[in-house]
């Protein structure tokens, strides 16, 4: 999609400190970090949000999360870690591109909302 930023990322448009590419995915370090491990993880393919997710394209999402696990062990999050998405005004998603947060690097607290 020609105005989303993390289009631009995963098409090497706009700079990001990459730590995965395949040719499905594209992950990269959070701007502005909430720990001290905080990964982004998107499809390359334009998906909006966790709302627009069909059977036609979660098999990315899927890959995901297998990439998720991967990016774990290479960090060594053995301690734990945390994924989250957020959809939608009230799920405070601010960039309107899939991503899945990979969070960690400190003990996070256990309230999700
Ligand atoms: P959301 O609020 O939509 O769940 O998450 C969007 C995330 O993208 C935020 O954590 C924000 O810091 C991050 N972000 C926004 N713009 C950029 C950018 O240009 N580069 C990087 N690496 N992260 C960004
Ligand atoms: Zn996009």
């Amino acid at each position: 999609m020609e105005d989303c930023l993390f289009c631009k990322i995963a098409a090497g448009q706009v700079p990001s400190d990459k730590v995965y590419e395949d040719d499905t995915v594209y992950a990269f370090r959070d701007i502005n970090p909430q720990a001290p491990i905080h990964v982004l993880l998107i499809p390359k393919q334009h998906i909006a949000s966790s709302a627009d997710i069909t059977a036609e394209n979660s098999g990315v999402v899927a890959h995901i999360f297998e990439v998720a696990a991967e990016l774990a062990k290479q960090l060594d999050l053995k301690d734990g870690f945390r994924i989250v998405t957020n959809s939608g005004s009230l799920g405070c998603q601010s960039v309107l591109h899939l991503h899945f947060h990979l969070l960690s690097g400190r003990q996070l607290q256990d309230q999700m909302g």
